[in-house]
C-alpha cells in the first residue's frame, strides 16, 4: 500500500464523490472493451450511467450528470427543437412537409 502523493484536483466530498469513483470504474471498463470505437464507448457508458442514476437521490441528480458528462455520458435530451405543428424531421410546416410522415 502506498500513499497517492499526486492528487489531481481536489475531489468532491460528500454523496456523490462515491458516484464519480464509480463512474471512473465504469469509463474504465468501458474503453477496455470497445477498443477505439467511441461509439461503443458512448452505448456502454450511457447504459452504465443510466443504472447508477437510478440509485442516485433525485435531488442530486442533474449534479450526477454534470459529471457523467465529464466522461462522455449522452442522455439524448439535446433533441432540435421543432415548433409544435412543424414536422420534428424538416422543421417545415406540417401541412407542406413532404417527409410523407404526416397523414
Ligand atoms: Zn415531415
Amino acid at each position: 500500500m502506498s500513499e497517492p502523493i499526486n492528487e489531481i484536483g481536489p475531489r468532491e466530498q460528500g454523496p456523490l464523490s462515491t458516484f464519480r469513483e464509480r463512474l471512473e470504474g465504469a469509463a474504465e471498463r468501458a474503453h477496455r472493451g470497445c477498443g477505439l470505437s467511441d461509439m461503443l464507448y458512448v452505448e456502454r457508458i450511457c447504459a452504465e450511467v443510466a443504472g447508477m442514476l437510478e440509485h442516485v437521490p433525485v435531488e442530486l441528480r442533474e449534479a450526477a450528470r454534470e459529471i457523467a458528462y465529464e466522461f462522455g455520458y449522452y442522455d439524448g435530451e439535446e433533441e432540435p427543437y421543432h415548433e409544435p405543428g412543424t414536422c420534428f424531421l424538416t422543421g417545415i410546416d406540417e401541412h407542406c412537409c413532404p417527409c410523407g410522415r404526416h397523414p
